[in-house]
């Protein structure tokens, strides 16, 4: 199936320059979100042994993060953006092109020994992706992989990934 096709191109959105891979319409046709959601469950099946838990970073992370886990046998745990959370949260400060971001995660949801898989829409400058492996990596729990529908090549992003398996299902 030609996933590729099903993902809408939108220039200049949020800002001049960039040009935004919309995933809304693969979400919307049926055998798409199935194909996307089905491929990406058995290139984890065949790529790692036993995930005990699925992190999605906000919010498009939390869409393919949840059903992945559910056909997984995993549980799904969200990292959000400041502030959403509403018990405890262990969190972790990223640089942008201007200025910090940072992400939470509640400080009770992994810990030494859980066997993680991390999950996004998409990698790009690999920001987001290594600031959710830290927050990972400081619970002491064992990160095996991430999984990504998209990534955008030739923006540096792998390099800044620890060294684990990444899977990903459309390059550009
Ligand atoms: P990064 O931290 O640079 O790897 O950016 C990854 C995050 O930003 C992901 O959560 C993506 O959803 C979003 N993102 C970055 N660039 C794009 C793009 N060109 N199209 C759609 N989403 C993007």
């Amino acid at each position: 199936m030609d996933l590729k096709s099903l993902i809408r191109d939108i220039p200049d959105f949020p800002k001049p320059g960039i040009l935004f891979r919309d995933i809304t319409t693969l979400l919307r046709n049926p055998d798409g979100l199935r194909h996307t959601v089905d491929t990406l469950t058995q290139q984890c099946k065949d790529r790692f042994d036993k995930i005990d838990y699925v992190v999605g970073m906000e919010s498009r992370g939390f869409i393919f993060g949840t059903p992945l886990a559910y056909q997984l046998g995993a549980g799904f745990i969200p990292v959000r953006k400041p502030g959403k959370l509403p018990a405890a949260v262990c969190r972790v400060e990223y640089e942008l092109e201007y200025g910090v971001d940072r992400l939470e995660m509640h400080e009770d949801a992994l810990g030494e020994g859980c066997r993680v898989l991390i999950v996004d829409d998409l990698i790009a400058t690999g920001g987001t992706a290594a600031a959710t492996a830290q927050l990972v990596q400081q619970t002491g729990s064992e990160l095996l992989g991430f999984a990504f529908i998209i990534e955008l090549q030739g923006l540096g992003g792998r390099e800044k990934l620890p060294d684990v398996p990444i899977l990903t299902l459309i390059e550009y």
